[in-house]
């Protein structure tokens, strides 16, 4: 078929999401979840994909156009894009937003060599967002930008409000404060703290017995992780939890106030409400995985960015129909 040929490396949210993505499109088809754990005891979501072995991606070179990399920024990331991409062309959606200038480094220098296409530190932040920054910088030179993030559900938050005495379960959701969000689209160019942008929401289940005073107490107290935020606690019960609490919602704000001319304010804003942030995540990884296949065409190899990634090359449309209908 004429479709671009997609293998999947790693089979956790993003590798899940990935799969259901990849079948959403016309243009686009899977030829393999290649995972470190036992092929056989993977139980993938599409009856029609295949589960292979990581060990055994090398002998994919010819059936696969790009692979996209959907293991984790800490740990996985930092070997398997370099590995990968001496092999193939890449996608991934390394965010460990400090590290990104040596993990540019290193993974270019493999695909200069290797005559790949590897696209970096794709997905929403960094991503999408990272786009609208720059976007929203190159035009009003004279403003500020915000970036807020949330209602989004935090795993190290969560964890914290679990080791609680009393705590049986619970989340912990980051939410950007309504007021400060306010205030920047005011134009007003507030100078903001952690803790002045974002507040944090607890839903708690208590063990049988427990002290909701005390556990409250505790949580609003507790130092680094919510002492220095406007901290709300909700206590539920486990159908509660269960039913209202098991998604991985996120999302955010890019803001950019700015003045052009004598005194006119200008607000420059995106945003994203997402129900699934590894599902939205890696709906972005694989409209990218078109640009890796085209660039590389071109020749254009090497490590990239969604900044050297200009927008009709995720687009499963044709540069007349773009013209056509969304320009
Ligand atoms: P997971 O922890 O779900 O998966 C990471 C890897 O762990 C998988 O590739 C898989 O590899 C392995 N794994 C998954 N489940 C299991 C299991 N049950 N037992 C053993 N191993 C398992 O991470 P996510 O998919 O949620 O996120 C991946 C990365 O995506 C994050 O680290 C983050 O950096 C990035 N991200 C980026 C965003 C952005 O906007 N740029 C937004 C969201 C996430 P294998 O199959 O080989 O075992």
């Amino acid at each position: 078929s004429n479709k671009i040929k997609l293998g999947v490396v790693g089979y956790g949210n993003l590798g899940k999401g990935a799969v259901k993505a990849i079948k959403a499109t016309e243009d686009l088809e899977l030829v393999a979840v290649f995972t470190r754990r036992d092929p056989e005891a993977l139980e993938l979501d599409d009856p029609d994909a295949k589960a292979v072995h990581i060990d055994n991606a090398g002998n994919y070179q010819n059936d696969i156009d790009v692979m996209l990399l959907c293991g984790g920024s800490a740990t996985d990331l930092p070997e398997q894009t370099p590995y990968f991409a001496s092999m193939f062309n890449t996608v991934d959606s390394y965010d460990t937003h400090a590290k990104i200038p040596e993990f540019y480094q290193m993974v270019n220098e493999v695909a200069t060599k290797h005559h790949t296409t590897a696209i970096i530190s794709t997905g929403w932040d960094p991503g999408l967002f990272s786009l609208n920054r720059v976007m929203a910088d190159a035009i009003l030179p004279n403003g500020e930008n915000y970036s807020f993030w949330g209602k989004g559900l935090s795993q190290g938050h969560s964890d914290a409000v679990r080791r609680v005495n009393g705590v049986k379960n619970g989340v912990q959701y980051t939410i950007p404060s309504e007021e400060a969000i306010e205030q920047v689209r005011s134009g007003a160019n507030p100078e903001l703290t952690k803790s002045g942008k974002h507040r944090r929401v607890c839903y708690v289940v208590a063990e049988k017995d427990a002290d909701k005073a005390a556990i409250e107490n505790e949580i609003k107290t507790m130092p680094n992780y919510f002492a220095d935020y406007d901290t709300e606690v909700n206590f539920i019960s486990e159908e509660e939890l269960e039913r209202d609490h098991s998604k991985a919602p996120h999302g955010g704000f890019v803001i950019r106030s700015g003045n052009t001319g004598e005194a006119n304010k200008q607000i420059y804003e995106f945003s994203l409400t997402l129900d699934s942030n590894p599902e939205f995540t890696s709906s972005v990884l694989v409209a990218y995985a078109r640009a890796a296949h085209r660039m590389s065409q071109e020749n254009q190899f090497g490590a990239k960015t969604v900044y050297d990634v200009a927008p009709a090359y995720i687009s499963p449309r044709s540069a007349e129909a773009l013209r056509r209908d969304y320009l």
